[in-house]
């Protein structure tokens, strides 16, 4: 067998939970492990090793992405009551992914992994539409009340200046409720960086779209942030490169999108992004599993991790002892997101390589030889009757891999 690739720097390597842990050990031992001389630092954040260590390990595996640029995630357990009962927890840890965001200060892009026979609800799409979601502040962290009768109601911000500013509603002929919401200019500005920083990077337009004709104070912020951020860091990078920056109103982008053939980074806020990232990962396969979501930061700070979570049920049948139909794709592009950017990183181009033939034969696997899970099988066309298991797909991506690493090294 041919030498294994080395690599230079590690990758961090942050281990998950049930199903998405079982098809991560299989990824790395048949189709990673064999070809690449892997040096990573690993982090395991099991559910219970997270609660044995306080939740420490994870805020550890954060600083490690600091520290070496690039991670990889496998899908963990974000705790409720049930799965506090079920794992006998101390609490119901917060999100990891929650946290290790706000360490880095990172923004979640997710991308569909498209293939020839699985075609997008919405005709046009030919290209990937990335949607980033700016995760802070909103409604998110917003306040609300119920009231009876006509109220007069007025907001009141009492700045450290000894300043105190208010703002007056209508008004109100209640009973109602009412809500009040913030956000901050410093994340702000870190998302809209995060968000050209991806694009330019990823050579794609970047679209922002809101709605400052009607929120004249608050979404007219975040477009005057974008636009500050864009004249200042971004403008001649990227005329040089072709690309292109807009602001649509948040009706009209949705218009647009719907019209358009993709190939362009959607900038959400809070909310749009929650309900149009779900949105766009259903009209583009129909499962989640055909969806990666990396976390970037203003830094560069990358970490690439599938966008679904550690599939219980499916876990659950594996612990019986039946096989599952389960599919790794959006674990395989995980890593091969990570591999390859380490690479680009690192100047190591065998490594790049190696992500891009991992990539290829999984696309060879689906799209040609029309081996595939069942959540595939159910949305390709021409429709496929014919399903496999987990272990049946990883091998047949293997032999596909085989063949594109010796068409290039005889
Ligand atoms: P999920 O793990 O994404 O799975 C939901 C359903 O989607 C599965 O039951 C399965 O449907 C289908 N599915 C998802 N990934 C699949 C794959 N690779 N292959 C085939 N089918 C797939 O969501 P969940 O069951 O709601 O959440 C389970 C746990 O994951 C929760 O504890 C949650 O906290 C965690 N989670 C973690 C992350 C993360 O770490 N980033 C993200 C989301 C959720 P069928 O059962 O119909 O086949
Ligand atoms: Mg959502």
């Amino acid at each position: 067998m041919a030498s294994r690739i080395e690599m230079v720097n590690p990758i961090v390597e942050i281990d998950g939970d049930e199903m998405a842990r079982v098809l991560w050990h299989w990824v790395k031992d048949m189709l990673i492990l064999p070809y690449v001389d892997l040096k990573t630092e690993y982090y395991d954040l099991h559910v219970k090793k997270r609660d044995e260590t306080n939740d420490q390990v994870t805020v550890q595996a954060a600083e490690a992405i600091k520290k070496w640029r690039v991670g990889v995630k496998c899908a963990t357990i974000t705790p409720n009551a049930e799965r506090v009962r079920e794992y006998n927890l101390k609490k119901e840890w917060v999100s990891p992914n929650a946290t290790i965001r706000k360490i880095l200060d990172g923004t979640i892009f997710r991308a569909p992994i498209m293939m020839r026979n699985i075609q997008p609800a919405v005709r046009f799409w030919r290209k990937p539409i990335v949607v980033a979601r700016h995760a802070f502040g909103d409604i998110y962290d917003g306040v609300g009340l119920r009231f009876q009768g006509p109220v007069e109601a007025e907001i009141i911000v009492k700045q450290g200046d000894g300043r105190t500013l208010c703002a007056k509603f209508p008004k109100i002929d209640g009973p109602g409720v009412i809500q009040g919401i913030y956000n901050i200019d410093k994340s702000i500005e870190s998302f809209a960086r995060a968000s050209f920083r991806y694009a330019l990077e990823n050579k794609l337009d970047l679209w922002f779209a809101a709605k400052d004709t009607i929120s004249k104070v608050y979404d007219a912020r975040f477009k005057e942030i974008f636009n500050n951020v864009y004249e200042s860091e971004f403008r001649d990078k990227y005329e040089a490169a072709g690309l292109n920056y807009h602001y649509f109103l948040i009706d009209d982008a949705l218009a647009r999108v719907v019209r358009s053939e993709g190939g362009f980074v959607w900038a959400c806020k809070n909310y749009d992004g929650d309900v149009l990232s779900d949105f766009i990962a259903s009209a583009y396969a129909g499962t989640l599993a055909l969806m990666t979501s990396t976390l970037f930061s203003p830094d560069g700070y990358f970490l690439s991790e599938a966008a679904h979570g550690t599939i219980q049920r499916h876990y659950y049948r594996y612990l019986k002892g039946e096989k599952t139909s389960t599919n790794p794709t959006a674990i395989i592009f995980a890593w091969a997101l990570a591999l390859k950017r380490r690479g680009e990183l690192d100047g190591t181009i065998e490594l790049v390589d190696f992500a891009f033939k991992l990539e290829k034969a999984v696309r060879v696997t689906i799209e040609d030889d029309k081996v595939m899970t069942a959540d595939l099988a159910k949305v390709a066309e021409p429709p496929i009757n014919r399903t496999v298991d987990t272990e049946s797909f990883i091998i047949a991506v293997r032999r596909n891999l085989e063949k594109l690493l010796h068409k290039s090294n005889p």
